[in-house]
């Protein structure tokens, strides 16, 4: 039978009217005054036309007001296409196309994008500024939340291929919200500090957290590691989530002090971590929880405690209580512990498919197991290593070769800013290693010492076999590194930034 539950934000102001439920740009929100304000901005969404059962995309930045619209669209049981605001006008109008968004909300401050979209498609566009001035309609607000209902659609990052809208439900939302806190535990004093984005699945998860634990979210509008330092400080922060670009940035600034002792955990996810932060981070006494997840996840899937950080240094640990990991072999068998093969993942937190893509679905997703693309394995004692995406191995001479694992080499090296690699055609191997690597402003290294400095750390058909030096490397809207451009660069197609030599 299909579950439902109350509507979440109504619940809370029900339990828990009085407590802090946001804080952003030092206004903080009760649990009940969010509830009056998301109900104020459902009436006034449906006074512009949307209504219960449509389809309504957003394009809105990390702000409270946001937060808001985001809580009165699920709410009223509308569902929410939300945008990347990075990605270009161009981008937009293929996901607002791609999703059949009956609407677009969003706000005055993306005008030139929106008067490019404009322009590229006849989508009815409604900025808050102009809501907010709306009176209140009637709407149909959700007394229950049906688990297996759509409530959000999140496109990918589009790292491997084209974006794909995911469709996540009610019940994905609950049970990634369960599965984090059966693994890191609810405290009272939990406030939990969101300086990623709200439109990913690491942000907007944050939000969903706050509802189902009652738990208080301080927001920032983007991340800036003396701000989010002096915040958690003031702020009494116990929980943040970053991704390694940000941690390296809040190990810099932390300089030799230490965070304070009430901050409990630091959820480290979106990517690889080179190896040399986690020690860091060890030394500095950060607890840094490794996960691994996507979008198809619903936001974390296995995690790492800090206690097995050195001892299992890489892994992102074990699935979650009500998630399931397999490896299995290209023939699509299950591989014993430390073989290598593809993630495969199971769990209620796991989306039930692709919006409009049934034949990807149905190619991704097997008797309920997704088939992640990402290649790992499994210790003798269950705990993930993440190894690199399908698409990106290296084989060279019968041997695997996983680009994260150069790159995190690279990384390590005190002149290099950025690292990509990625195979290269090789008479002799089939494939080789070729870098890409952006030096420090003012750095000076060769490719000769470089790759010098890699084979001290790298088995030796591992070690690069040539180094291009550039100016930057190609990443997408989520900044990730998009290894097919730089394939392209090597074939010397569509070169966006010159290489240097
Ligand atoms: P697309 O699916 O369009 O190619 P994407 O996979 O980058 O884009 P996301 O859902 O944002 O889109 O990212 C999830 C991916 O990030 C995972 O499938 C995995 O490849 C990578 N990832 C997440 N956590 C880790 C980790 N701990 N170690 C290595 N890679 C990770
Ligand atoms: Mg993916």
């Amino acid at each position: 039978m299909e579950q439902q539950m109350p509507n979440w934000l109504k619940k809370r102001a029900e339990l828990t009217p009085e407590r802090t439920a946001l804080i952003f740009e030092n206004k903080s929100y009760t649990f009940l005054q969010l509830y009056q304000s998301a109900s104020k901005a459902a009436g006034q969404l449906a006074f512009a036309g949307i209504s219960s059962g449509e389809v309504a995309a957003v394009l809105l930045p990390n702000h409270s007001d946001s937060v808001m619209i985001l809580y009165a669209l699920q709410m009223m049981g509308v569902r929410t296409v939300i945008l990347n605001n990075r990605l270009t006008a161009k981008e937009l109008a293929w996901q607002l196309e791609d999703s059949d968004a009956a609407a677009l909300i969003s706000e005055d401050s993306f005008e030139e994008k929106l008067s490019q979209i404009k322009k590229e498609s006849t989508i009815k566009i409604l900025p808050k500024e102009k809501i907010f001035q709306f009176p209140e309609a009637d709407f149909q607000l959700l007394e229950e939340y049906h688990l297996d209902e759509v409530t959000t659609v999140m496109y990918t990052s589009g790292t491997t291929g084209s974006p794909k809208g995911v469709l996540q439900t009610y019940g994905n939302h609950w049970w990634s919200a369960a599965a984090s806190a059966l693994n890191i535990g609810l405290q009272e004093n939990d406030k939990w500090l969101c300086a990623v984005p709200i439109f990913h699945i690491s942000g907007y998860s944050i939000l969903m957290r706050s509802l189902v634990y009652g738990m208080c979210v301080v927001l920032y509008r983007n991340f800036n590691e003396r701000i989010v330092l002096e915040g958690i400080e003031q702020h009494r922060v116990t929980i943040m989530s970053a991704v390694s670009t940000m941690l390296l940035r809040l190990t810099d600034a932390l300089g030799e002090t230490r965070l304070p002792e009430f901050f409990r955990c630091l959820l480290l996810g979106g990517g690889p971590a080179p190896l040399s932060l986690l020690e860091t981070c060890k030394q500095k006494g950060i607890p840094v929880y490794q996960t691994y997840g996507m979008t198809e996840t619903s936001s974390q899937f296995a995690t790492l405690a800090p206690e097995y950080s050195l001892e299992k240094l890489g892994s992102a640990g074990k699935a979650l209580f009500p998630n399931q990991i397999k490896i299995i072999s290209e023939l699509g068998i299950e591989v014993p512990a430390q073989s290598e093969g593809e993630i495969i993942v199971k769990g209620p937190n796991v989306t039930p498919g692709y919006l409009h893509r049934e034949d990807e679905t149905k190619e991704k997703i097997k008797k309920g197991w997704l088939h992640t693309g990402d290649l790992g394995y499994l210790d003798k004692d269950g705990f993930l290593y993440v190894l690199d995406r399908r698409t990106d191995l290296i084989i060279s001479g019968g041997e695997n070769i996983y680009p994260a694992e150069i790159e995190g080499v690279l990384l390590g090296h005190k002149a290099v800013e950025d690292a990509g690699v990625i195979g290269v055609a090789d008479p002799e191997w089939g494939h080789v290693p070729l870098a890409f690597v952006v030096r420090k402003a003012g750095a000076a290294i060769d490719e000769s010492s470089l790759i010098s400095y890699c084979t001290d750390s790298l088995a030796k058909y591992k070690v690069p076999k040539g180094i291009v030096f550039s100016e930057s490397l190609p990443r997408n809207a989520s900044k990730k590194l998009l290894r097919r451009k730089l394939r392209d660069w090597a074939a010397g197609q569509g070169e966006t930034h010159e290489p240097s030599k």
